[in-house]
């Protein structure tokens, strides 16, 4: 699928005179429509609901767009809890699936009534002792361990991931929640990440579906909700095949009548936790050409780096590129597009094909609306972007300031930066 820019060279230069580059910009109309297909998609559940994953992007700008359409929020960490709390939420409309999850997290959690959803039945314990009678509703995160695979293609390796309960320790986990009072029971497991396939979500839901069955059976515990987590991709390359929402919803469903309706389990609610799909087509960073240099290779420097965008850098990810104003121009020129770290991984690109670019020039890194902003960092004592919205009317909102050098700053108590360099 030809991947094209939702905003113009036309509007950047008119952004650019309130916002310098670098920034992130979301697409509000493209944010909801996805929003609208998902909730869509999975109608015929009547419990259904997404809890967005906040690390993806934690604005809460976009979370509350999210929420108009019935989302809630998949919280990992004390800030993104308070995040949640923060923007109003309340707790039934959040879901804490942490790992390695520290004591006074989970006391936060249990305070504003989130479901807490164990990743290890040495939590039960744990989670015992930091609030003392646990919650009347609880959630276990599976791992069946091995390869997960769809048609003969590995998918992912749960067997090498530190997350979840094996299915011997799911049986016995439930038995002792069970013992312990509490009343309904969720299940979760993430087997693989940025699946661009209509299968994984049904797969992963047929396996959580007989274990659930066979968790009915064998304890007798009431299961309220099966959750499918993350994991459903997007086509950050230009020709991969977009995932059919539609199609994911009716996978799922089908599932659900073959398996949980004969086993009396109708009554099951379906969550997710997606965030990717969620936001991440939804997303650019923009960014200027500042530099060209003719070395041994051709590289085109920008103002953004990896700290604005560290998939690249971290997992060599692909990300699209648009050179704004020169869509339609012929892509014969090979590049590096680079960014001013002192690391040679701090490429946006590497031998990409571009049209001919000149310095000055705008360029849209796509698919940066998850896990995107959210994971940058101040390496080279470099500062976090802005985050604007394109909302439905045109106009630009500033949803997060750019970081200034006083932020950077701000935990070197020790130092006074404000009287020796006049901030
Ligand atoms: C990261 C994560 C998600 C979201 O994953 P995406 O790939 O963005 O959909 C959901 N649930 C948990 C527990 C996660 O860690």
């Amino acid at each position: 699928m030809e991947k094209k820019a939702f905003v113009t060279k036309g509007q950047i230069e008119e952004i650019v005179k309130d916002y310098p580059t670098p920034f992130h910009i979301y697409d509000e109309k493209g944010i909801r429509e996805n929003a609208k297909a998902l909730k869509e998609a999975f109608a015929w559940n009547p419990g259904y609901k997404e809890f967005f994953a906040v690390k993806a992007t934690p604005n809460p700008r976009l979370i509350g767009i999210l929420r108009e359409y019935g989302c809630g929020t998949d919280c990992s960490s004390l800030t993104e809890l308070m995040l949640s709390k923060a923007m109003g939420i309340p707790g039934t409309d959040v879901m804490f699936s942490s790992n390695d999850t520290p004591m006074e997290e989970y006391v936060y959690a249990a305070k504003m009534g989130a479901t807490i959803n164990l990743d290890d039945i040495t939590h039960i314990d744990f989670l015992e002792k930091a609030i003392g009678s646990l919650p009347k509703t609880m959630s276990c995160r599976y791992n069946p361990g091995g390869y997960f695979s769809i048609s003969n293609h590995i998918m992912d390796n749960p067997g090498d991931a530190k997350y979840g309960f094996t299915t011997e320790q799911l049986f016995e986990g439930f038995r002792i929640l069970k013992s312990k009072g509490v009343e309904h029971f969720g299940l979760h497991a993430f087997l693989a990440s940025n699946t661009v396939t209509n299968d994984y979500y049904p797969m992963l839901a047929k396996t959580l579906f007989e274990v659930a069955v066979r968790l009915k059976e064998e304890t007798g515990a009431h299961i309220s909700f099966i959750n499918l987590s993350g994991g459903v991709g997007i086509p950050y390359r230009p020709d991969q095949e977009p995932n059919d929402i539609q199609k994911i919803g009716e996978g799922v469903r089908k599932v659900y009548e073959e398996v949980l309706v004969p086993a009396g389990m109708g009554d099951v609610a379906i969550y997710t936790e997606l965030g990717r799909y969620m936001l991440a087509p939804y997303g650019h960073l923009v960014t200027k050409v500042i530099h060209e240099k003719h070395t041994y290779k051709e590289y085109l420097g920008v103002d953004a780096c990896a700290v604005n965008l560290m998939r690249p850098a971290m997992y060599g990810a692909y990300h699209h590129i648009t050179v704004l104003g020169k869509e339609d121009a012929p892509c014969d020129h090979k590049y590096d597009v680079t960014g001013s770290l002192c690391e040679n991984n701090d490429k946006f690109a590497i031998d990409r094909m571009l049209p001919k670019v000149e310095v000055g020039d705008y360029i849209v890194i796509h698919d940066t609306g998850a896990h995107g902003h959210s994971m940058g960092y101040n390496y080279n004592g470099k500062l976090r972007s802005a985050e604007l919205l394109l909302k439905e009317d045109g106009g630009v909102e500033l949803i997060r300031r750019a970081e200034t050098p006083a932020d950077y700053f701000a935990t070197l108590d020790c130092l006074d930066v404000y009287h020796n360099l006049d901030l």
